[in-house]
C-alpha cells in the first residue's frame, strides 16, 4: 500500500507515471484557459448536440475539461508532444478522491489550526505542497458531495480538479509532493468522519447505560480539566436518563452542551457522545428530532462561534 513512485521532472514522463499508477490526468494550460471543445460539444456552435459531460460520445478524446482525463499513455503522449509545457490535472471524484486546499494566502493555515484543534489531528496521508505555499491533503473520497468552502482559505475538492506535481503554479514555483524526492504514493485513507456533514458521520454504538443512579448536581463547573469531576459519555448518559419528567428537555440539553465542550478539548468523541446521548434521549422519551434539535444547538452556544465567525 505503500510503495511510492519518484514522479518525474519532466511533465511528459510525470503523466505517464500518475498514469502507470492508474491516476487519470488531462492536460491544464499554465494560465488555466481551457482547450476548446470539438463543435459537437460546444455550446457556441450550431452543431452542438446537448449532452452531459459524462455521457459524451464524441471521439475527438479532448473535449469537456477534466471528464476528459485518461490513463492511456497514446493519448497522453499525444497531448503533451504537442504541448510539452501542460500543467497536469487530476480530477478529484473521477480519481476517487476528495482533497483539502489549504490556501495560506486566503486564512488557510490558521483555518487548519483551529479546525485541528476542535477536531484533534487529520489522519495522515498523502500530501502536496502547491507552487502557492499552500497545501493539498488528499484522501479518499466519501462518497457525495461536500461544502466547497467550510472555513476560510480551506476549499474541500470533490467535484473539481488539482494541478499534480511538477505542474507549475501562477508564482513560477512547481507543486511538489510532501517528502524528500517528490515521491508520490496514492492516498488510502478515508476522508476523515469528523469533517463530514453531521447527519452523514457514521453512527457508533451507544455504550449501555449503567444501572447505577448517580446523584450528580447539575450546573456546577464540570468537564473542565481542575474544575472539578470529570464528566464522561456514560456520565452524560446517565445524566440523561436520569433526568426527571418535565425538566427533560434541558437535562439533555445540558449533556449535549458538556459533550460538545468535551468534544473540543478533545477529551471525548464527539460523534461516540452524539451516538449515546441520542439513543440515551430516545429511552428518556424525547422524540428524535427534540433531541436532534437540541443537541445541534448546544453546538452554536457563544463558546464555539469564535470558531464559525
Ligand atoms: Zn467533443
Ligand atoms: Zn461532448
Amino acid at each position: 500500500m505503500n510503495l511510492r513512485t519518484t514522479i518525474p521532472a519532466v511533465p511528459m514522463d510525470a503523466a505517464l507515471a500518475y498514469a502507470a499508477l492508474g491516476i487519470k490526468v488531462f492536460r491544464v494550460r499554465r494560465n488555466k484557459a481551457p482547450y476548446a471543445n470539438c463543435p459537437r460539444c460546444d455550446k457556441q456552435s450550431s452543431i452542438y448536440v446537448p449532452h452531459r459531460p459524462e455521457d459524451c460520445r464524441c471521439e475527438v478524446l479532448t473535449c469537456h475539461g477534466f471528464w476528459a482525463a485518461t490513463t492511456d499513455p497514446a493519448l497522453i503522449r499525444r497531448w503533451w508532444t504537442e504541448e510539452p509545457d501542460a500543467n497536469i490535472g487530476a480530477p478529484c471524484q473521477l480519481n476517487g478522491w476528495a482533497v483539502l486546499d489549504i490556501d495560506p494566502r486566503n486564512g488557510g493555515s490558521a483555518s487548519l489550526a483551529a479546525l485541528e484543534q476542535r477536531v484533534g489531528p487529520l489522519p495522515g496521508t498523502t500530501m502536496q505542497i502547491t507552487g502557492g505555499d499552500g497545501l493539498h491533503i488528499l484522501y479518499l473520497t466519501p462518497g457525495f458531495d461536500l461544502p466547497g468552502t467550510p472555513f476560510p482559505g480551506i476549499d474541500f475538492k470533490h467535484n473539481g480538479y488539482i494541478l499534480l506535481a511538477p505542474s507549475v503554479h501562477a508564482s513560477g514555483n512547481r507543486y511538489q509532493w510532501l517528502g524528500t524526492r517528490n515521491e508520490f504514493h496514492k492516498p488510502t485513507t478515508a476522508w476523515p468522519d469528523m469533517l463530514l456533514p453531521r447527519k452523514q458521520r457514521t453512527a457508533i454504538p451507544a455504550p449501555r447505560p449503567r444501572v447505577r443512579r448517580s446523584p450528580f448536581p447539575a450546573m456546577a463547573t464540570q468537564g473542565r480539566p481542575g474544575g472539578g469531576k470529570m464528566w464522561t459519555v456514560e456520565d452524560l448518559v446517565q445524566h440523561v436518563m436520569d433526568g426527571r419528567e418535565g425538566n427533560r428537555n434541558n437535562t439533555f440539553f445540558f449533556a449535549a452542551c458538556r459533550a460538545h465542550e468535551l468534544a473540543a478539548q478533545n477529551l471525548i468523541s464527539l460523534g461516540e457522545a452524539e451516538a449515546a446521548l441520542m439513543h440515551a434521549a430516545a429511552a428518556a422519551g424525547l422524540t428524535n428530532s427534540e433531541a436532534r434539535n437540541s443537541f445541534d444547538s448546544a453546538a452554536t452556544r457563544p463558546s464555539d462561534r469564535a470558531w464559525a465567525a
